[in-house]
């Protein structure tokens, strides 16, 4: 340690402050709407004041009650103000009062204290007391993240926040227990190493946080189909893989195609906004029908393809019934008039050693197919081919009332009983 010296430690702390000031301010004329960026650039400001003031002073002397409170309130500041960035950041309001009163707990008390006659060892603690309670407060704000908004780069964020909590927990015992350490010049210069590795951590970590979030939101965008907010087929094949990354098994699905009856002739009728609406409806229904582990995307236009977690065609059946019912039982209000949509739905199953979806999604068409041919508002299945005889296929059409055919007990690659009857 004999290389590092208090004031080459200080510069350096400062110049890198500065840099990071500068990236902020930049990134926030460039996206004037991610406001946090401002609030950690003031934070930095306030610390690099602080810094500024005490430039020169040695490490080992206590700092003048006057002093003392400006310099601590601007430290206390640039804390809170780090928690009230990351709030904002993760999309809760920043708190100004709390912001404030932080601050001055962190400096006021200690001025008071000296002033009073109290001992240096108490005054400080008073500090490192305030400054640790708004460390605490941004551990707490990443913690308390929800697992849908979590990042890995905030644990970087994490650690140097971590790190301060450390240091300041720490300071007040030697302030209180030894404080003889306090004094000597080398315990000047390890702390300002330790602030500066702390600091990097956390602004490094801040950029990184920004870079990550904006990535998974343009590849969830990507994924999303605007109009209805199901997933497109993108978004389909990413969760069917995220889904397969799971279990080492082949996929065991069955897969439900929907399609809108006649639905150009609600455009016509109603025009394309119209259309739209029902889409939109159509959507929210599918989203009511289905488990949390389905996914449900937008094929196409009027075409929604739903992938079941789990292989029963009987199950399968079922649940494109209650999905069909579910679309023709309650109107839907288009401009204020009442519009009853049906749907047609092709179902058919992943078999035992298929490796990917595409041959029960083509099924699934097939049966979508005979479903329009046999007359609409209706859901039919097919079976995947037998082994022996890969030729053949097997559709049956299900009236919309019985399901007694559905309901059978089919183990995979197996042709139906009798007829496709
Ligand atoms: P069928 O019962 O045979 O399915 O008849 P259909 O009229 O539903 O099917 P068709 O394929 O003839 O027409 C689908 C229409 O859906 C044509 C297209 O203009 C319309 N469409 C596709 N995407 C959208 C959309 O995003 N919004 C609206 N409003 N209409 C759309
Ligand atoms: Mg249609
Ligand atoms: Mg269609």
């Amino acid at each position: 340690m004999a290389m590092l010296d208090f004031n080459t430690l200080q510069v350096a702390s400062i110049s890198s402050r500065l840099a990071f000031v500068l990236v902020f301010l930049v990134t926030l004329l460039r996206h004037p709407r991610e406001v946090y960026f401002g609030v950690w650039a003031s934070a930095l400001c306030s610390s690099l004041t602080a810094s500024l003031l005490m430039l020169g002073d040695p490490p080992n002397i206590p700092l003048t009650p006057v002093k003392g409170c400006v310099v601590y309130v601007l430290y206390g500041a640039s804390l809170a103000l780090s928690w009230a960035g990351l709030r904002l950041f993760y999309e809760r309001p920043a708190c100004i009062p709390q912001v404030v009163l932080l601050a001055l707990l962190s400096g006021l008390p200690y001025g008071a204290l000296l002033a009073a006659g109290a001992s240096v060892a108490w005054s400080l603690s008073t500090v490192f007391g305030g400054i640790a309670l708004s460390t605490a407060l941004c551990i707490v704000e990443i913690l308390r993240t929800p697992a849908s908004m979590r990042l890995w780069t905030q644990y970087i964020v994490l650690s140097g926040f971590g790190g301060y909590l450390f240091i300041f927990l720490l300071t007040i015992g030697v302030v209180q227990f030894a404080s003889e350490h306090l004094a000597s010049p080398e315990g000047g210069v390890y702390a300002l190493l330790f602030d500066l590795w702390c600091g990097v951590f956390i602004q490094v970590g801040y950029l990184a946080m920004v870079s990550e979030r904006a990535h998974l939101k343009l590849s969830r965008l990507a994924e999303t189909d605007p109009l209805t907010g199901l997933a497109n087929r993108r978004g389909l094949f990413a969760a069917i893989r995220r889904r397969a990354g799971r279990t080492s098994s082949p996929p065991r699905c069955a897969i439900l195609l929907a399609d809108i009856d006649h639905f150009k002739s609600i455009n016509d009728t109603h025009g394309h906004e119209g259309g739209d609406a029902v889409l939109i409806g159509f959507a929210e229904r599918l989203r009511s029908v289905m488990r949390k582990d389905d996914i449900i995307a937008r094929w196409g236009g009027e075409e929604f393809l739903i992938v079941l977690d789990q292989a029963e065609s009987s199950a399968a059946s079922i649940v494109a019934e209650r999905l069909r019912r579910t679309a023709e039982g309650q109107p839907f209000s288009v401009n204020g008039t009442a519009v009853t949509v049906t749907a047609s739905i092709g179902v058919s199953i992943v078999a035992a050693g298929e490796e990917g979806i595409e041959p029960a999604l083509s099924r699934a068409d097939a049966a979508l197919y005979a479903a329009k041919r046999d007359g609409r508002n209706r859901v039919c299945l097919e079976w995947p081919a037998a082994p022996s005889q890969p030729e053949t296929r097997a559709v049956r059409a299900e009236p919309p009332s019985g399901l007694r055919g559905a309901m059978d007990d089919i183990s995979i690659g197996e042709q139906p009983r009798s007829e496709m009857a």
